[in-house]
């Protein structure tokens, strides 16, 4: 069985956010009141979290998060790799460090922001030393686009994205979910490799309803699904721009928003 578990829906101000509350949203809506974005896929017990929103600390508390076999980041943005200190929580009660797997452009990022959890050589000594210290681990896994790897056994593709004001990437995990982060357009390489799988789920960042110079627009999310004939699709890292009720009519049968907790089976 594959469970895959929306911890967090919304893009990088939180819906309400600070600036504009719950912009075009309801408010009286409970599925409007998002949290930054992180996703956990769970594939015949190996759990892995993609992105760590800076809201980690309560989703996992929310959903009793102990353990995770691994996690994905997509792009550097804070709301995407904010919450890697919380991993520290997840590192004491494992007394083991945690694989990281980003891209070069994400891995310079997190060692230079996140130094004193970065596992080297120094650090590794005194991690086992200290068996669950103040120097929680991460241990560094550099993955590069189209070249496949495996995360304790599970299949996983990173593809490359374009368009986003920083790089960004997704992952195909397990032939059967496309995880896409921030972007404007897929590359050919992440078409090509989409287009050899049947996915059962697609997760999609809409971010805001029209076309933005960093974000793809509804119609540009919804005819990237159409390309690819997921089995459903879930809309995630909405902005305060995206009322719940609003998307979920303006799109297909097959195609759902997210909200903080949906969980879907399959
Ligand atoms: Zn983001």
């Amino acid at each position: 069985m594959t469970r895959a578990l929306f911890l967090g829906a919304g893009a990088s101000p939180g819906v309400p956010s600070i600036s504009c509350g719950f912009g075009c949203c309801n408010p009286n809506n409970p599925k409007n009141r998002r949290t930054r974005t992180s996703t956990i896929y769970e594939i015949g017990g190996v759990r892995i979290l993609v992105d760590a929103s800076p809201d980690l600390r309560a989703q996992f508390l929310d959903n009793e998060i102990k353990y995770l076999d691994g996690i994905l980041i997509t792009h550097a943005h804070f709301d995407h790799i904010g919450g890697i200190d919380e991993l520290r929580e997840i590192n004491r009660i494992n007394h083991k460090p945690l694989d990281v797997y980003a891209p070069d452009y994400v891995m310079k990022v997190i060692k230079k922001r996140y130094a004193y959890m970065v596992m080297d050589k120094r650090n590794k000594q005194e991690y086992i030393r200290d068996g669950y210290s103040a120097r929680g681990g991460v241990k560094v896994n550099v993955v590069k686009p189209n070249r496949e790897f495996r995360l304790k056994g599970i299949k996983i593709v990173p593809i490359k994205l374009l368009g986003h004001n920083v790089p960004s990437c997704g992952y195909i995990i397990n032939d059967e979910i496309v995880h896409l982060g921030d972007f404007r357009y897929l590359a050919s390489s992440a078409e090509k490799l989409i287009n050899k799988i049947e996915p059962q789920l697609m997760t999609i960042p809409l971010t805001v309803m029209e076309e933005h110079i960093h974000h793809a627009g509804l119609d540009s999310v919804l005819q990237c699904i159409d390309k690819f004939k997921p089995e459903q699709a879930v809309l995630n890292h909405m902005a305060s721009e995206c009322d719940y009720d609003e998307v979920n009519r303006r799109t297909p049968e097959n195609v759902q928003p997210a909200y903080d907790n949906l969980t879907i089976e399959w």
